[in-house]
């Protein structure tokens, strides 16, 4: 299934919605191996979180 939108980080056009918060991406903020955008899947990784949950 296709989306068709602009990206909610950058505005340019996005192909892809985030798993975790819904936002619509482009293939810049989507990460793949999560299936999230590029911010849920950095808090996600917990690299700079505030710890597990
Ligand atoms: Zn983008
Ligand atoms: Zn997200």
């Amino acid at each position: 299934m296709s989306v068709t939108g602009l990206c909610q980080r950058c505005e340019s056009e996005a192909k892809f919605s985030c798993d975790r918060c819904g936002a619509l991406v482009c293939q810049a903020h989507y990460d793949p191996a999560t299936g999230y955008c590029t911010e849920c899947a950095a808090e996600v990784r917990g690299g700079s979180g505030p710890g597990p949950r």
